[in-house]
């Protein structure tokens, strides 16, 4: 069996995550310490970051599990992101009879 498949990026969320933390914590900051306009600037960049979102569907993964026929069961899984570079693979094999 082998599948292949896109979906979301742990990495990519998180790092959006913690970027939307940082203008927020720098807008509350510069409220009242800069100009109107420059505050309209940053908050409205802020909402154009928050409705873009996360980068969606970045991540492929393929994997495939199987028993030979020595009774080997042996499970493989890679994954990457073509937005920030994540990667994770998994192989590991068991005498299952
Ligand atoms: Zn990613």
């Amino acid at each position: 069996m082998r599948a292949d498949n896109w979906c979301d990026c742990p990495r990519c969320i998180r790092l959006y995550e913690e970027s939307v933390n940082v203008d927020m914590e720098a807008l509350d900051k510069a409220y009242g310490k800069v100009g109107a306009d420059e505050f309209i600037e940053m908050k409205e960049a802020l909402d154009r970051k928050c409705c873009k979102g996360y980068p969606r569907d970045t991540r492929r993964e393929d994997y495939e599990f199987w028993i030979d026929d020595t009774g080997v069961f042996t499970v493989s899984y890679k994954t990457s992101c073509s937005a920030c570079g994540f990667k994770y693979e998994y192989n590991e094999s068991d005498q299952a009879l």
